[in-house]
């Protein structure tokens, strides 16, 4: 069927407009999983026909529960955890994401319900009051990311990280995908490094080629780039890796928290934007394909049933973090900061505590729970295992926020009121 005709007749069906604001991965899940419950969507970008700027990595089965794995390109069994005392190979895949396929395939399943692009910035308010007149849409998603549209959220806590796509001399220098090689640079010299600590993050892409990244995990006054890209520079020369080509650049400047924009009538956050990115980790792709399909559910059926306005845009925003959800994000918020706070050793054991848990133990940590009661397990168990001043730092930190925390505790106790569906 033409798109025209096959819009005509999901619109008729259905009547529900909705206009998408960015085409990240965000703005892409959000407004394929609205095409295919029938709304007729435009997504709106200055961007739209290019390629993603950000390389994507994920959790293989991460990427399986939320229906996209055949976005995974590479994936490696067992990636390193190393540091000065340890090198584990973790019980777990992890993947390089195709982001030109996942791209592509949302691209595919827009435009096969209906949706259509259009090449355009929405700067601020009035400028997203004309075009949501123009295209007469019932609601707005907004995925325009950090800063992206005015006002936008403000950053609280960063990640920095200097990435580089390398052509090497000897096709062996990476036998292992590392996600964190937390040992310093030079172990000899790194006064600096023990203060403010980052890691290599290292993809062997086969042929020679790797993806190495500098990462400061989490910090509110990160280091800067140039900090990070001299860090592995020096990094790789200690190592004696030879480069025969630089290939590409990344420049990483991640908000893992934010304080979010006041909310605009009509509108729902969403992706980075809407905070949706794992606290510790800075990981948000699995959870904007998570996320998307509930919103779109909820959204259609709130129309349906003669939802409009500020009030369609209620259920949609309520279904970003269920109440479920709530308190173990704040544990995890929590967890964050106690990171934050970590010199260079005391960052390599925590991890090394962590780690050595069971996978099926520290992957609940890497996720949103839907309960705090399955990381404050973690939290115990990483306690247990830790060098005494890390126990020290996790309970002042604990005490000092115990209100929180309780708060924390008696949300997860409460019966969920609300749906996921
Ligand atoms: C370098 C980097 C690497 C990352 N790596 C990973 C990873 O490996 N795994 C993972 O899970 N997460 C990763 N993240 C975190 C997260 O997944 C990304 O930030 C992701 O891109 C967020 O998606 P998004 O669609 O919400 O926002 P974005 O990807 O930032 O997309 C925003 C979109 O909005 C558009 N836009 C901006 N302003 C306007 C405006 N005024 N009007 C209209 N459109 C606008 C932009 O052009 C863009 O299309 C990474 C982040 C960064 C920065």
């Amino acid at each position: 069927m033409p798109n025209r005709e096959r819009r005509r007749t999901k619109s008729d069906s259905h009547g529900m407009h909705a206009l998408v604001l960015g085409c990240g991965p965000g703005g892409l899940l959000a407004a394929a999983h609205l095409a295919e419950r029938g709304a007729t969507v435009t997504v709106l970008a200055p961007d739209v026909d290019q390629p993603w700027r950000n390389r994507y990595g994920a959790w293989l089965d991460e990427l399986q529960a939320v229906g996209l794995a055949g976005a995974a390109a590479e994936t490696w069994v067992g990636p390193r955890l190393q540091t000065p005392r340890r090198d584990l190979a973790l019980d777990r895949t992890y993947c390089r994401v195709d982001g030109e396929a996942l791209r592509a395939s949302l691209r595919r399943r827009i435009e096969a319900n209906g949706g259509s692009f259009r090449a355009a910035t929405v700067a601020d308010d009035a400028a997203l009051e004309r075009a949501r007149v123009a295209l007469r849409a019932d609601l707005v998603v907004d995925a325009s990311g950090v800063p992206g549209r005015s006002p936008g959220p403000t950053p609280v806590r960063w990640q920095h990280a200097w990435g580089e796509l390398l052509q090497l001399r000897d096709d062996g220098a990476f036998p292992a995908m590392r996600l964190m090689d937390w040992r310093p640079p030079e172990p000899e010299r790194d006064t600096m490094w023990r203060a403010r600590p980052s890691f290599l993050y290292a993809m062997p892409l086969g042929g020679g080629r790797v993806f190495v990244e500098e990462t400061e995990l989490i910090a509110a006054h990160p280091l800067p780039l140039d900090v990070l890209a001299a860090r592995l520079h020096r990094r790789l020369a200690h190592e004696g890796v030879e480069i025969a080509e630089r290939l590409e650049v990344e420049r990483c400047r991640l908000p893992m928290s934010i304080r979010p924009a006041p909310p605009t009538r009509g509108v729902v956050d969403f992706g980075a934007r809407a905070g949706m990115i794992h606290p510790a980790t800075g990981y948000s792709l699995t959870r904007s394909a998570a996320v998307a399909p509930r919103l779109a559910a909820a959204v259609v059926r709130g129309f349906a049933a003669g939802a409009r306005g500020e009030d369609l845009a209620a259920i949609g925003r309520a279904r970003i973090t269920t109440a479920a959800e709530a308190p173990g994000l704040r544990l995890l918020g929590f967890g964050a900061d106690v990171l934050a706070s970590f010199d260079g050793p005391e960052i390599a054991a925590f991890f090394e505590a962590f780690f050595t848990l069971p996978a099926s133990a520290w992957t609940a940590m890497l996720s949103v729970p839907s309960s705090p009661w399955p990381l404050a397990h973690v939290m115990a168990r990483v306690d247990r295992r830790s060098p005494a001043s890390i126990r020290r730092r996790l309970w002042r930190m604990g005490w000092q926020r115990r209100n929180e925390l309780v708060a924390a505790f008696a949300a997860g106790l409460r019966p969920a009121a609300e749906e996921n569906a």
